[in-house]
């Protein structure tokens, strides 16, 4: 048993026609983890979170909080805090007393509220901005004072619903390590739903990736990329090239694409079909060999977009299109559109996802 557990928990929506929003879902937090639900919009995320708060009803199964059945208590009753994509503060408060609320209600002393608040406005560098109101500041601080609201009574389990998603692109980089520094600090059990396979990844200890109401995978972030389960995972997190390939000897598990054999590595006997779909990060391909490329294709370039860092190299190989990502760097002399061009890959790096 974990800090957090859902045990077959299921949401179905409406009673004339429910409508399934999760389904089966079973998931054991640890103490101190930092575990992100991931997946499309509509998959299910914001639900499982709300009903790990109390916001919403379990239709059935179980949710348990440090071993207490929490299935049926109302949220004031959970110990959890959550923080909110809108960041929700109350605009009539300044920034003492929005982080000051629970306390209050939870009817704490002046004294122990004056030293717990500062002990927040410390933790979220905001000392100076106490007697601000919500409206004088910037996006990014008033979702760090959401954050301090949450954490001040001090909460069991964080749960935070895509609290980056109205920020612009710097701030929420920035916010991203700053929320992960704060928990880590605090080793606070915490819950992060996101669309962003970015914030996931970078962020997490382990990253469930949910698809119409269901886990598809559950793992570390080096695991959901580089051993993703399922064709869903693997196309939802990163960028991925799939090429079908024809079996030409499924013992030796040597595959054929536009007329030039390669070798997988592996015994291909558990796939029924001839036909086989292989699929590789456009990173793994490299277009100068090194020691473990035990494979090489021969294409035709058919694009080459300059990205800064990275340069993408679209090739054909038969009829498929497979891009290949290699580092820019000033001596690379890049293709050019129907230049012959031979990309190279270890026969580690093929996912075989379905046949
Ligand atoms: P998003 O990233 O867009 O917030 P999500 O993954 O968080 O999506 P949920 O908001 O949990 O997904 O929704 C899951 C499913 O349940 C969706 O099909 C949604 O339309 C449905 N749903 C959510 N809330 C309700 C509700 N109050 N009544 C009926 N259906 C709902």
């Amino acid at each position: 048993m974990g800090f957090v557990d859902l045990i077959n928990v299921k949401k179905y929506y409406g009673r004339e026609n429910p409508i399934p929003a999760v389904i089966d879902f079973n998931l054991s937090v640890e103490k101190g983890e930092f575990v992100t639900l991931l997946g499309p919009s509509g998959c299910g995320k914001t639900t499982t979170l709300r009903m790990i708060a109390g916001f919403e009803t379990v239709t059935m199964g179980k949710i348990l909080i440090d071993g207490v059945d929490v299935t049926y208590l109302p949220p004031n009753k959970r110990n959890v805090g959550m923080v909110f994509q809108s960041y929700a503060l109350f605009p009539n408060m300044n920034v003492f007393e929005n982080i000051a609320f629970g306390l209050r209600v939870k009817k704490k002393s002046e004294t122990e509220i004056k030293k717990r608040v500062e002990e927040m406005l410390n933790l979220i560098h905001m000392q100076e901005f106490a007697m601000r109101y919500p409206h004088q500041l910037s996006g990014g601080q008033q979702q760090r004072v959401a954050l301090a609201r949450a954490l001040a009574v001090y909460p069991e389990v964080l749960l935070l619903d895509e609290p980056l998603s109205a920020l612009d692109a710097k701030i929420r980089v920035e916010l991203r390590s700053e929320i992960r520094a704060i928990q880590q600090k605090l080793n606070i059990t915490t819950i992060y739903v996101t669309h962003d396979q970015e914030e996931a990844l970078t962020m997490s200890d382990r990253v469930v990736v949910m698809n119409k109401g269901m886990i598809e995978q559950v793992g570390t972030p080096q695991e959901i990329y580089n051993n993703p389960k399922t064709h869903f995972v693997a196309s939802f997190v990163g960028t991925l090239n799939f090429i079908n390939t024809k079996v030409v000897d499924k013992n030796k598990g040597i595959l054929e694409v536009a007329g030039q054999k390669f070798d997988i590595g592996r015994p291909l006997s558990e796939f029924a079909h001839e036909i086989i779909t292989v699929a590789i990060r456009p990173e793994r391909f490299k277009i100068i060999p090194d020691e473990n490329s035990t494979n090489s294709l021969e294409g035709t370039v058919s694009k080459v977009t300059f990205m800064g860092a990275i340069v993408r190299i679209k090739v054909k190989l038969g009829d498929s299109v497979v891009s290949c990502d290699t580092f820019n760097n000033p001596s690379l002399e890049l293709p050019e559109i129907g230049d012959k061009i031979k990309i190279y890959f270890s026969k580690e790096d093929l996912l075989i996802l379905s046949a």
